[in-house]
């Protein structure tokens, strides 16, 4: 059967750190669409794996398949398939010394993939959509850390990514901050856009991911749909995180 679907084939993925041998042995698929949730312990690989996605660490086994494309294949122009693949880190990475409408404007211009007019007006657009159009011209400084997060969304979005991966989006912000930049999350799923998110906010995992992947000790020990992964885990390693995490 085609599964012309699959937008990301990890096939064995390795990497090692030295002796260290954080990832050993991956293998799994995102479709286009899907929510995938990725949880595990502390150390476990997690930013690891996502970082490797994109090739930010470069595997030391094994195969990544982008849109049918060996991105590890050292003859590929990463930068190419980068640009469809936006990246949201815990700690937002904004420019200090662009306004926020400038931040959201450089890649696609710098890239020139758009016009500065053509940029402005998705600029716009996305202020708008992640609900901050009074922010346009306001520097990063002054933003609360919600508000940071959700430019740096917009960011991300301005390249018209396929897929989008975030890495512990909420980690670093306030309590009451985590909520707005969860919603926005979940808008952006329900919009259809194809999410690979590393997360401890369990119920995100449980209500927006369409599935979810516990890695531990290098490897997937437990994936499946939300609902049987958090009622009727299997893996005792899973029973034993969820015990602590729940
Ligand atoms: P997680 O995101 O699940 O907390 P990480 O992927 O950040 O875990 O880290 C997994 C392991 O890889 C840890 O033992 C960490 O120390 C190690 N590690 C991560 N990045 C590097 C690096 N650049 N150099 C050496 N070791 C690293
Ligand atoms: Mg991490």
């Amino acid at each position: 059967m085609s599964d012309n679907n699959i937008l990301l084939e990890v096939q064995g993925l390795k990497k090692a750190f030295g002796e260290n041998n954080v990832l050993d042995g991956i293998t799994t698929d995102i479709r286009q669409g899907e929510v995938v949730a990725v949880i595990g312990p502390s150390g476990s690989g997690k930013s690891t794996f996502l970082r490797s996605l994109n090739l930010l660490e470069v595997p030391t086994g094994g195969r990544i398949l982008f849109e049918g494309t060996d991105i590890t294949d050292p003859k590929v122009d990463i930068n190419r398939h980068r640009q469809k693949i936006g990246m949201v880190f815990q700690q937002f990475n904004l420019f200090p010394n662009m306004t926020v409408k400038e931040n959201i404007m450089l890649a696609p211009v710098k890239l020139k993939l758009m016009t500065q007019s053509e940029a402005s007006q998705k600029a716009d657009e996305l202020l708008a959509r992640v609900g901050l159009p009074e922010k346009a011209d306001t520097y990063p400084d002054m933003l609360s850390g919600g508000q940071k997060q959700r430019i740096a969304i917009a960011r991300a979005l301005a390249m018209n990514p396929d897929v989008m991966l975030f890495d512990e989006p909420t980690s670093a912000l306030d309590p009451e901050m985590v909520g707005e930049v969860l919603e926005l999350m979940k808008e952006l799923a329900e919009s259809g856009m194809t999410m690979v998110v590393v997360t401890h906010e369990m119920g995100f995992a449980k209500e927006v991911a369409s599935r979810v992947i516990f890695i531990d000790e290098g490897k997937i020990q437990e994936e499946n749909h939300p609902k049987e992964f958090f009622e009727t885990p299997k893996n005792p390693r899973l029973r034993e995180f969820l015990s602590k995490v729940l």
